[in-house]
């Protein structure tokens, strides 16, 4: 077991819950596109911004800083994140682009709703190694997991703590808004949130869709229209057209 002092990525998509619907057969579909576009999101990351864990509908990222300078650790962490919104957009893009199969269940007919928000923190943390995971701990870890429920009024924005800020600046995405956050055990944390604007605007889905209800209607109307033939075979029918 060590500490080293590293920078700390928290990536979540929001809107997570609402996507998966219990009440809807679409479960198995909207864990796919989470799958894909946390899949993209990992994918964007880059050496020594690694993946650390994968914790339901968010990506735990941390980015060693030993023996480098955490300013230019920092530095470096900012600008990745910004490209792992980049990377959502485009696979979120891609996957609406691509008609998602027409299906026209919950979580196929809402990709565009999904949105993606980030934490970044700098801190010393603990490390342990358990068989070939290598885990995180301590209070910093604690903290930046705390932040995830937080009093931002954004629905897409990255948020630095106070400590990161110090060493990265402030990224160029327009002016901050001042952020504090209170949680029972810990000290109060300052931060700044900014307000994420992406490259290119959501796509919008362009295959025609039916709502769930709609399709079962059509399969019910098309059930009743074919029960004569189920009853009595095509031959009895033989002088009607169709
Ligand atoms: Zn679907």
């Amino acid at each position: 077991m060590k500490t080293i002092d590293a920078a700390l990525v928290l990536v979540d998509i929001s809107g997570y819950t609402k996507f998966v619907n219990f009440h809807s057969v679409s479960q198995v579909h909207a864990e796919d596109i989470i799958t894909q576009l946390l899949e993209a999101v990992i994918d964007a990351a880059e050496f020594p911004l690694v993946l650390n864990k994968l914790e339901g509908d968010a990506v735990f990222l941390y980015s060693d800083a030993e023996g480098a300078a955490p300013d230019r650790v920092a530095k470096d962490v900012l600008k990745q994140v910004q490209g792992l919104f980049e990377a959502f957009r485009a696979r979120q893009n891609s996957l609406i682009e691509g008609g998602l199969n027409g299906c026209p269940c919950d979580a196929c007919s809402n990709v565009h709703t999904l949105k993606l928000k980030a934490i970044l923190h700098f801190g010393t943390v603990i490390v342990k190694q358990i068989r070939q995971f290598t885990e995180l701990a301590g209070n910093e870890v604690i903290l930046i997991h705390r932040l995830l429920k937080n009093s931002v009024p954004m629905n897409e924005y990255l948020l630095l703590t106070e400590r990161f800020e110090a060493l990265s600046g402030a990224p160029s995405m327009g002016a901050g808004q001042a952020v504090r956050e209170a949680y029972d055990d810990l000290p109060v944390i300052n931060g700044k949130a900014y307000a994420v604007s992406y490259a290119a605007p959501v796509a919008v889905r362009q295959v025609e869709t039916m709502p769930a209800a709609m399709v079962a209607k059509v399969d019910r109307r098309l059930w009743w229209a074919q029960l004569p033939k189920r009853l009595f075979g095509k031959r009895a029918f033989r002088n009607l057209p169709g």
